[in-house]
């Protein structure tokens, strides 16, 4: 497997719980919106599952350095990557992964729970950079408006990029904010939203148990299966 060195940047706090992480790559990536990497804190034993992770790209592939976000927990791998200082040599593995913005997809829709945000962030961004007159809605959900992450990213990229439709939605409790709807997305909700799910490349990514049950909504929804492309952040 090819093995990218990179250094360590920088960190940038989004939740409570969520956190970007930057590194300068020894040379060149490029990938497409939608891929992952593995990041490896142990790449001499590459079966070591707790210390080499899949973290999706979560910024454009134009930045000067490599983006991922992840959701901390109390692992050994969210730890190594709270300690890390800058400078610091990581290892990545190459560019991973199909479930890609292409540019055939003009009409698009994202059904999205929690971290599986990380890869629309990159799609987006670029989306907006390339200005592909590009007719996409996204539907975040959370559990709490707290957990929303990338919000300010997000608003930046509504007012920049037309046709671009974001839909947030809390299902812990009442959110505060009027543009932030309350409760589990469901075919009502999706049908109220857009009519138009049969025409629609749909991108379904969060934990696997929330892209299962989001494939069966939008499949009532009208969605084509053929359309649908999901991606479950196995180990969530
Ligand atoms: C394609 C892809 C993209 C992903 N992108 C992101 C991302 O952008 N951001 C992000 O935060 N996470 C992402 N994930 C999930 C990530 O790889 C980790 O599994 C997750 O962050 C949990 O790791 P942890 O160290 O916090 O938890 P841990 O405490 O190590 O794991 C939590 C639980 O999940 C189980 N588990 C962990 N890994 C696996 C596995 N591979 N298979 C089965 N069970 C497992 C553990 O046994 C434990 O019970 C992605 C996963 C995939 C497959």
């Amino acid at each position: 497997m090819r093995i990218i060195k990179t250094n360590f940047l920088e960190r940038v706090k989004l939740t409570e719980t969520v956190e970007s992480f930057r590194f300068q790559p020894d040379e060149p990536v490029s990938f497409v919106p939608g891929q992952f990497s593995r990041i490896m804190f142990d790449p001499v034993n590459q079966d070591n599952k707790d210390l080499n992770k899949y973290l999706s790209f979560s910024a454009s592939p134009s930045k000067g350095y490599l983006e991922f976000t992840k959701r901390l927990s109390l692992s050994d791998f969210s730890r190594r990557l709270q300690d890390l200082k800058p400078g610091q040599e990581v290892s990545l593995s190459a560019p991973l992964g199909n479930c890609v913005l292409k540019p055939e997809y003009k009409k698009i829709a994202f059904v999205i729970g929690g971290i599986g945000i990380t890869p629309v962030m990159s799609m987006l961004e670029y989306m907006n950079e390339n200005k592909a007159g590009v007719d996409a809605a996204l539907f975040y959900s959370n559990r709490l408006e707290e957990d929303i992450a990338f919000k300010s990213r997000i608003d930046f990229l509504v007012k920049n990029l037309s046709g671009l439709k974001v839909v947030y939605n809390v299902t812990g409790c009442q959110p505060k904010s009027a543009d932030c709807f309350f409760g589990m997305i469901n075919k009502d909700f999706l049908s109220s939203q857009l009519s138009d799910w049969d025409q629609r490349e749909v991108f379904i990514f969060g934990p696997p148990k929330m892209v299962e049950a989001m494939k069966a909504v939008c499949l009532e929804a009208g969605c084509s299966r053929d359309n649908l492309k999901t991606e479950g952040f196995v180990g969530y």
